[in-house]
Order: structure tokens, then C-alpha cells, then sequence
């Protein structure tokens, strides 16, 4: 509990204040900003490197960016703008990214000789040894290592006199970590996977499986199994069941019910439905703006609530409809609300800068999600554009024009669900945002924003952050 903010808060009491308005204060560090640490929760039950989320945008999440976000341990949300199929296709493109699995290995065949395999290697560039050898009917019938081949006596010995034969195999879907088992104990260097039909599947290689189960990429957000995380957003109501179920079957680990105004019924039965049918899925629900809401979504089940009701750069809620709490005022008061609870609050729209960040920490998020900051990366999947020698990309709110005639995901977003095409009310703008790189260096910038921001404030987690920071309201002269 931070007594300090509900004090400032408490200043203004009915008056919504954003992150411009405030400034974090400097407070005593007896550390150095390189070791604070980001780590956060994504959910009551999740926890995350860094506290990062990309937006669910059409011109946002697809697994391009998604990888990119576990891979800085982050997390990406697939927009469910996506047809059922094509949206669960997205997150198995990410729950397969790094599995170490390699899905069509080279494979010989037992009556090439040593020189062919020399020759083919070279031709295709491979740096690796370890080949499955196949029969004339596709099938396994031995494994060739480099020694092999080191120390035949004849480079014009056919793989069938040099192989290894009846080597170590498993079934098709063996886990990472089962294959990690397997191969220390048996000393091998590669795992072929193997069909009743006995023809080869997939190739475990030692030296990835390795890296994966021995963590030496310490950043990337990884599930048990070594795989990316990856969330995915559903409408509420009924509509989104076997979207839901699809997502579920593809390996999806976070849900989201998304929605313009998550204090709704259709939201909260999609909610506590999740929550009953899939145990061991986690539900972020949203969004939503007070304290009220909150407490609501929590009772349906939800494991983190998202907040956010305009903030948006391309969000138009606030002049169409004259609705929303400012950001920071909204992300207070939902966190508030859930004090002495697990659930994470997650601080979605209205980052424009890694300043934000630690701003919406402090005030009591536990990450942030971010749309146009991310939309101009090389992942994003929206459009490319040059004007003028410069390139740019598209980004459009979910609630745009363009938007909501393309998906029925953007429809339900803003229940707009059964109108016709002329009767659309957009609540969100197209437009576009330089092109910014990869996502990686995005991240640098915001993580070390972030890291420094924590030095500066005497805190050395995110959490710290929460309970101690203090702000300092900001007049418009000390903004400008
Ligand atoms: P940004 O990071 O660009 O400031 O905000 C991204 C967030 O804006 C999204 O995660 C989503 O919650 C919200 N959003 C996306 N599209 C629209 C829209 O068309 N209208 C509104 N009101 N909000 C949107």
C-alpha cells in the first residue's frame, strides 16, 4: 500500500489526472539502475521478464510481433480481427517458434556414399552433422554423425556400411524436455521423431534443446515446456466459443476479453465461462476505468483486468461519446480497488513514451500495453508505406472506419455487431506512425527507460515502484 499516492489522489477528487500531468519524484537508491529488476506479474498467476504487452490491433499482434515481445519477455496479444482459424494459426506459429524442434530435417538415403553427403552439404551451405539415413521407402534405417563419416576408410562407402544403426528414436509430439532427458542419458546428439509408419517426423538437435531447457537466454518469457508465451483476444457473450476453444487447442496461455467497456455482461459471463471451462487458462478482462469495475471482473474470476477507456492515440471514445477517466486516474482506481487481491492490473493505451511507464507503475499497474509505439516496427503487421523518402506505417484504432467494416472482432469490440455498414460509428482514427525498426530496439529504449526511472526513484522493483512512488503534480508551464 502506497499512503503517499492515495494522499495526492485524494488531492483531486474529482478531477482525472493522465501522465502528463504528474512527475515522478527522486528518492535515496543504494543500488545502481543495472540492478533493478523489471520482472512483474502478467496475471495473478503469471509472471513476466518485463513489463510489456502489445496491443490486440489488427495493426499491432499477429506472431511476428508476438514472438518479438516473449522473445524481450514480454508478451504479444493476437487481435481477434482474424478469422477463428487464421487467429489460432497465429499462436501456434508462436507456441512453435522455439520448440528445437526441426519440423523437415536433411535426411540421406542408405545408398548414398560419403561423398555425396560432403558434396550436398557444401551445396547447402549446412554447418551441423547428424543426418537420419532412409530407405527406399522413406523410412529410418540408421543415423550418420561426423565421426562416422571421420573415420570410414573410403570417402566412396555407401552411408549404409557406415551408418549407425537401430538408433535412439521417439514418437511424434515428444516434449522438449522429454527429448532433453532422453538424449543426455542415451548421448546423443540428435533425436529423430518417428511415425508407426516408421518415416521421420522431426529432428530434436542437443545443441538447441540445450539452450532452451538450460535457459541460456535468460530474457525470453517461456512457459514449462520452453515455449513462448502468447495471449489471445475473444469477444464476451456467447459469439467467441469455439473461437475460444480453437485458441485453446492451439496452446494459447493468456485470454483476453476484450471489449470498449469491460464493466458489461457480455464480458464478465465470457469471464466467469473461461474461468469454469478452462482452469488452467488465464483471463485478463477488459476494459475498464474505476474501482467499481475492478472489483466486479475480479469477482467473475478474472486473473488481471485491463484499463483503459480513451486513452488511446487513435481512440476517439472520449469526443464521440464524451466517456472516459484519464489514464492515470483510471489505473489508480482500479488498483486500488484490488488491493489485498492477487489480480494484475495492466495499464493499456495512452504510452507514448518510456517515461509513461514508470508513471503508470507507480500509480499502481503492474505493465502496460502498447499499440502505436509498437506499430511502427518491422513485426508489426500493418502496411509499410513511403512518402516524401520516408517510411511509415499504417495504424488504425480497432474502433476506426477501416476497422470495423474488416472485422467482426472490431464490431463486437464497440457492439456494433448487427448494424449495417452505413450505420457504423467509428470510436477510433486511421492513420500512420514512422517506422521505427525492430521491436528489440523499442524494447531496449523502454526497458532501459524504465531501469534508469527505478534508479532515479530509490526503487529496485516494480513492485517497489507501486509502494513507494510519489508524484509531483505538473503545471502546464512546468510541461512546457
Ligand atoms: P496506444 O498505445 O496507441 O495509445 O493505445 C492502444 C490501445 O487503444 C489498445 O490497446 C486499445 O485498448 C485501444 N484502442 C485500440 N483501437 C481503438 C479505437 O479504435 N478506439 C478506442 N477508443 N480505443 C482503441
Amino acid at each position: 500500500m502506497n499512503k503517499y499516492l492515495d494522499k495526492f489522489m485524494e488531492t483531486f477528487p474529482f478531477e482525472g489526472l493522465t501522465y502528463d500531468d504528474v512527475t515522478l519524484v527522486t528518492q535515496y537508491a543504494d543500488f545502481l539502475p543495472d540492478e533493478a529488476s523489471l520482472e512483474t506479474k502478467l496475471t495473478s498467476r503469471i509472471k513476466m521478464k518485463i513489463p510489456f504487452m502489445s496491443a490486440a490491433m489488427d495493426t499491432v499482434t499477429e506472431a511476428p510481433m508476438a514472438i518479438a515481445m516473449a522473445l524481450a519477455g514480454g508478451i504479444g496479444v493476437i487481435h481477434k480481427n482474424l478469422e477463428e482459424d487464421d487467429q489460432a494459426a497465429e499462436v501456434r506459429k508462436v507456441k512453435n517458434y522455439l520448440n528445437g524442434l526441426i519440423s523437415s530435417p536433411v535426411c540421406f538415403h542408405a545408398d548414398d556414399d560419403i561423398s555425396f553427403l560432403r558434396s550436398e552439404k557444401r551445396r547447402m551451405g549446412l554447418k551441423f552433422n547428424g543426418f537420419p539415413v532412409l530407405d527406399s521407402k522413406e523410412r529410418l534405417v540408421g543415423m550418420i554423425t561426423s565421426s562416422d563419416m571421420r573415420f570410414a576408410p573410403m570417402d566412396a562407402m555407401k552411408l549404409r556400411d557406415v551408418m549407425q544403426k537401430a538408433p535412439i528414436t521417439a514418437a511424434p509430439g515428444t516434449s522438449l524436455k522429454k527429448a532433453y532427458d532422453l538424449m543426455r542419458t542415451a548421448k546423443v546428439g540428435k533425436l529423430p521423431l518417428v511415425d508407426k509408419a516408421g518415416r521421420v517426423v522431426g529432428l530434436y538437435s542437443f545443441t538447441d534443446v540445450q539452450r532452451l531447457v538450460e535457459n541460456k537466454n535468460p530474457t525470453y518469457n517461456c512457459d514449462d515446456e520452453f515455449r513462448l508465451m502468447v495471449s489471445a483476444s475473444v469477444s464476451g457473450g456467447k459469439g467467441d466459443i469455439t473461437r475460444l476453444e480453437k485458441l485453446v487447442e492451439a496452446g494459447v496461455d493468456v485470454v483476453v476479453v476484450d471489449s470498449a467497456h469491460g464493466h458489461s455482461k457480455g464480458i464478465m459471463d465470457m469471464t466467469k465461462y473461461i474461468v469454469r471451462h478452462f482452469p488452467d487458462i488465464d483471463v485478463i478482462a477488459g476494459n475498464i476505468a474505476t474501482g467499481e469495475a475492478a472489483l466486479a471482473l475480479a469477482k467473475c474470476g478474472a486473473h488481471a483486468v485491463k484499463v483503459g477507456i480513451g486513452p488511446g492515440s487513435i481512440c476517439t471514445t472520449r469526443v464521440v461519446c464524451g466517456v472516459g477517466i484519464p489514464q492515470l486516474t483510471a489505473v489508480y482506481s482500479a488498483s486500488k480497488a484490488l488491493r489485498g487481491s492477487d489480480v494484475a492490473v495492466i495499464a493499456d493505451g495512452g504510452i507514448k513514451l518510456s517515461g509513461d511507464v514508470p508513471k503508470a507503475i507507480a500509480a499502481g499497474a503492474d505493465s502496460v500495453m502498447l499499440g502505436s509505439v509498437l506499430a511502427g516496427t518491422e513485426e508489426s503487421p500493418g502496411e509499410k508505406i513511403y512518402q516524401n523518402g520516408r517510411q511509415y506505417v499504417v495504424y488504425r484504432g480497432m474502433g476506426s472506419m477501416a476497422a470495423l467494416k474488416n472485422g467482426k472482432g472490431s464490431r463486437a469490440r464497440y457492439f456494433q455487431d448487427n448494424e449495417a455498414e452505413d450505420d457504423l460509428v467509428p470510436q477510433g482514427i486511421e492513420g500512420m506512425v514512422p517506422f521505427s525498426g525492430p521491436v528489440k530496439g523499442i524494447m531496449t529504449q523502454f526497458c532501459g527507460g524504465l531501469r534508469a526511472s527505478l534508479g532515479y526513484c530509490g526503487a529496485k522493483t516494480v513492485k517497489e515502484l507501486q509502494e513507494r512512488g510519489r508524484f509531483y503534480r505538473v503545471t502546464a508551464a512546468g510541461l512546457r
